[in-house]
């Protein structure tokens, strides 16, 4: 299916705002060209709530670093998903060990998250007057999140449209980037200061552990999640 096409100028835009590395760069990157940004984040649970500490920090910083499109920023939300999370018990969200299920999707798969996220994002953009949704979805990932790839999300652009009665488009600009070219995205929209914030003040990990502080930012080093983010830090420093 194509795009919707948007004249980007006079457009505004819902960013799907985690406090992660690739939502951090998708708030910068929505900054750069969208008239008008404001930010959501789901509270669903998850065993990292350091992360809800870690967005606001980004969303700060990001007004510093980004200073000549700062302007840009409007409020950020945060919309409380508990009800959800207790449904999709998973290794985000309790106790369990990260493995891989009988379906091969690692148990940090929460059934239906990027779904639920998408439909009330597109309702909250609705009440706010925000044109375009963003999304930090990547198919590149090791995990392989069946919510996360493009069908899925543009059978959910089609959803939405029609049950909003409106065009609903869905970025996802770092759908198809490695996490090295996800860091080389960031440095080219704000640069080494940019790059510095998503490194000291995003959060990655599923254990919810700041850690020590290696060169690719804060985090257990261990889980998944830092082990890529480890990885395409490597990558790119090494590029
Ligand atoms: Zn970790």
């Amino acid at each position: 299916m194509s795009a919707i096409q948007i004249d980007t100028a006079e457009t505004s835009a819902l960013v799907l705002f985690s406090g992660g590395q690739d939502s951090a760069t998708c708030l910068a990157w929505a900054l750069e060209r969208y008239g008008r940004v404001e930010t959501v984040g789901f509270d669903y649970g998850q065993r990292h709530a350091v992360e809800m500490t870690a967005r606001i920090k980004v969303r700060d910083g990001m007004v510093r670093v980004l200073a000549a499109l700062a302007e840009r920023l409007g409020p950020d939300h945060v919309i409380d998903l508990t009800g959800f999370g207790a449904i999709g018990e998973t290794a985000m969200t309790t106790d369990r060990a990260i493995e891989i299920d009988a379906r091969g999707l690692p148990t940090t798969f929460v059934p239906g998250r990027n779904l639920v996220f998408l439909t009330v994002g597109a309702a909250l953009a609705d009440r706010r007057g925000l044109d375009v949704l963003v999304g930090g979805m990547c198919e590149t990932d090791f995990s392989g999140y069946p919510d996360c790839r493009r069908d899925t999300i543009d059978a959910m652009q089609s959803a939405l449209s029609l049950g909003l009665d409106k065009p609903v488009p869905i970025e996802t600009p770092l759908m198809a980037l490695t996490k090295a070219q996800t860091w080389a995205l960031a440095d080219r929209i704000g640069g080494q200061a940019l790059v510095d914030l998503i490194v000291e003040e995003s959060h990655t990990c599923y254990r919810g552990e700041r850690g020590e502080r290696h060169g690719w930012g804060h985090g257990c080093g261990a889980c998944p999640a830092c082990e890529l983010r480890a990885a395409g830090h490597a990558e790119w420093v090494a590029a």
